[in-house]
């Protein structure tokens, strides 16, 4: 990473309240590692400098909005590609212990050579579909956190990440400018799944001001056991 990218992540950081220093090599090598895999793989359609660390890095360290990741929390990163937003938030919150997980094979194989050559000891990355997880009992009801960036709806997320959670966890979704259908979609398949839209937090992404909306649901209840529906049906027809 050139000077002026280094200087956009602290500046994206400080507008977050983070402050970037012991870290930046650890970034500078995530970007490199982020490069040599796109070029083998094909893994993400940002390619600037400028894109990589804005909408990769910074966007997903907006996850830390609220303070609703702070602690040894266990987290689960569902569909996190290439590893975002798990990459940024376990260099900068060391005490979280991630489980990143994708249907995607390639893509857990880059993010486990990546934990590994950045010496993320707290990152299990696993192959899996979030709709086989959410039943098994391994899995089921075991986290006290789900994120996750640029997956699905906010109704299809429910149904997905709920089963997963324990009581009282949350989901942290990431999402762009969420229309009030989708919101109230969302609203109606939480309660559906045991859980309640507890906070609506729309805000600008640092530097370039695009929309953002931090959306957490709260696990009130144990999920149905018909919950989640069997691969595909949550995307395909969603509870609402
Ligand atoms: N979260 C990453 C990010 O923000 O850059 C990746 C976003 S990418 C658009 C969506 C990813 O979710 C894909 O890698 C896809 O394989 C994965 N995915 C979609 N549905 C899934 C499911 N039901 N279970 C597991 N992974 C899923």
């Amino acid at each position: 990473m050139n000077r002026e990218g280094l200087d956009l992540l602290q500046q994206g950081a400080g507008e977050l309240g983070l402050e970037i220093t012991s870290q930046l090599a650890a970034f500078e090598r995530l970007f490199e590692l982020l490069q040599e895999g796109n070029t083998r793989l094909n893994l993400t359609a940002l390619r600037t400098e400028e894109d990589i660390v804005l909408k990769h890095f910074v966007d997903s360290l907006t996850c830390l909005r609220g303070n609703y990741l702070e602690g040894a929390l266990s987290v689960l990163d569902l569909g996190t590609g290439a590893g975002f937003p798990t990459f940024p938030l376990a260099l900068v919150r060391p005490e979280l212990h991630f489980t990143p997980v994708d249907s995607t094979r390639k893509k857990i194989d880059f993010v486990r050579e990546t934990a590994a050559q950045l010496g993320l000891d707290q990152v299990a990355p696993l192959v899996g579909r979030a709709e086989a997880l959410g039943r098994e009992a391994e899995h089921r009801e075991q986290y006290d956190r789900v994120v996750v960036r640029a997956v699905a709806s906010l109704p299809v997320l429910a149904e997905l990440a709920l089963p997963l959670l324990r009581g009282g966890g949350l989901l942290v979704a990431q999402k762009g400018d969420i229309t009030a259908e989708e919101l109230n979609a969302g609203r109606r398949a939480a309660g559906e799944v045991g859980g309640k839209v507890q906070v609506v937090d729309p805000f600008e992404l640092p530097i370039l001001g695009d929309a953002r909306t931090l959306i957490i649901i709260e696990k009130l209840k144990p999920t149905p056991s018909k919950y989640p529906r069997r691969e595909g049906l949550p995307t395909a027809q969603p509870l609402f």
